[in-house]
C-alpha cells in the first residue's frame, strides 16, 4: 500500500540505536545500518558489492579505476529513452518505494534514501518528494546545502537527465563516501600541476582543469549564494544555443570542507561511449556518470571488466566529455561572466 512522506520518514526514536551523533551524516549511516537489517534488497545489494573486483590504470599524476559490479546491471543499462520511462513505474516516488525502505527528510523536499544498488560502501540517493524532472539550475542551492551538511562523510553529486541519471524524470541527487572517489584525493595536485584560472577573488575561485583526461570546472567558495551565482552563470553558457527547456548535459561533484565547498562541473558531450552500442567482442557496458567522471568506471559484466584496456578509458573519456575547442568557447564566455560577479 501507498504510504505518505511522513509514514516513511524514520523516527528520531527508530534511528536512535544506530547513530552516534546529531549530524545529517550520521543520521544517513545510520539509516543504512538500520535498513541493512530490514530491507533485503538492500542488503543482497551490499552483499553483492563484497564480490566487486577492481583494476587500477595509473596515467601521469592521477589515476582511474575500473569496477566490476554486478549489481549495477539495471543502472547501467537503464534505458531512459521517453517511452521506456513513461512505461516504468517511477521508483524514487514516495508511492513505489518497497515497504521497507524508510528516509530521512531533508531541504524541505527532499528524502535521504539509501540506494540498493551501491557503488559506494555507503551509497545515498536524495529523492524529491515530487516527480520533477532531474534540473539542477532549479535546484542548485538544495545540492550545496546537501553537500555541506553531508559533507564530513560524503560527496553529493548530480547526474543530468541525458547524463547517466537513471531516473531522469524524477530530481535527485546521490551521495557517497568522501575519498572513494580517485578526483577527491587527486584534485589539489592535479590544479598544482597545471589549472587555468578563470577568476580568482577573495570570495571565489574558478580554475579549468584539462589534463586529468576530463574537461573540469572547478568553484571554489565559502559563499553558497556567490557560488549559486557562479554556477548559474555557467549554466547559462552551456545552455546558450541550445534547445529551450533542455537541461546542458553535464555532471556535477560537490565536495565540502573546512567550511568551504568545491564543486566540480563536466560539461559533457555524449551520454554513452561508442563501445556502449557495438555488438559482440567490441561491446563494453560502461555508462559514464558523475562516478566515472570522479575516476571510477563500473561495468556489471565481468568479460567487460576483464577486456578493458587503458585505450578504451582514453577513448570512454575523449567521447563523453566535450572536446578542446568546445571547452575554450566555454571558458572564454564564462571569464567575463563570471568578473561581473564580483
Ligand atoms: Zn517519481
Amino acid at each position: 500500500m501507498a504510504r505518505t512522506p511522513d509514514q516513511i520518514a524514520i523516527s528520531d526514536a527508530e534511528l536512535a540505536p544506530f547513530v552516534t551523533d546529531k549530524d545529517a551524516a550520521s543520521r544517513a549511516c545510520g539509516l543504512l545500518q538500520q535498513q541493512r537489517g530490514v530491507w533485503d534488497l538492500l542488503r543482497t545489494g551490499y552483499d553483492s558489492l563484497q564480490s566487486v573486483k577492481t583494476r587500477v590504470f595509473e596515467f601521469d599524476g592521477f589515476h582511474i579505476k575500473v569496477q566490476f559490479n554486478p549489481g549495477r546491471m539495471t543502472s547501467t543499462a537503464a534505458k531512459v529513452d521517453p517511452n521506456s520511462i513513461r512505461e516504468r513505474k517511477c521508483f524514487l516516488c514516495p508511492d513505489n518505494l518497497p515497504p521497507a525502505q524508510r528516509g530521512i527528510p531533508c531541504e524541505g523536499d527532499y528524502l535521504v534514501l539509501c540506494n540498493p544498488f551501491p557503488i559506494f560502501p555507503e551509497h545515498f540517493t536524495i529523492a524529491s518528494l515530487h516527480h520533477t524532472p532531474q534540473a539542477i539550475r532549479e535546484s542548485f542551492a538544495s545540492f550545496i546545502s546537501l553537500t555541506r551538511d553531508l559533507g564530513s562523510r560524503y560527496t553529493v553529486f548530480y547526474n543530468g537527465p541525458r547524463c547517466g541519471a537513471s531516473a531522469p524524470d524524477h530530481l535527485h541527487f546521490q551521495a557517497g563516501n568522501r575519498s572513494f572517489l580517485p578526483i577527491d584525493a587527486e584534485f589539489a595536485a592535479v590544479k598544482e600541476r597545471g589549472a587555468g584560472q578563470l577568476f580568482e577573488s577573495d570570495s571565489l575561485r574558478v580554475r579549468t582543469v584539462e589534463k586529468s583526461l576530463r574537461h573540469v570546472i572547478a568553484f571554489e567558495s565559502a559563499d553558497a549564494d556567490l557560488l549559486r551565482r557562479a554556477f548559474d552563470a555557467l549554466y547559462a553558457v552551456l545552455q546558450d544555443g541550445a534547445t529551450e527547456g533542455v537541461e546542458p548535459m553535464l555532471n556535477v561533484l560537490g565536495f565540502y570542507t573546512r567550511g568551504e565547498w568545491q564543486v566540480l562541473v563536466f560539461p559533457r558531450a555524449k551520454h554513452r561511449p561508442s563501445f556502449y552500442f557495438k555488438e559482440g567482442d567490441e561491446k563494453l557496458l560502461i555508462s559514464p556518470a558523475a562516478v566515472e567522471l570522479g575516476g571510477i568506471c563500473t561495468t556489471p559484466r565481468e568479460e567487460d571488466f576483464e577486456k578493458v584496456t587503458r585505450e578504451h578509458i582514453v577513448q570512454l573519456y575523449r567521447e563523453v566529455c566535450v572536446p578542446p575547442d568546445t571547452f575554450a568557447s566555454i571558458t572564454a564566455l564564462l571569464r567575463p561572466k563570471l568578473a561581473a560577479l564580483a
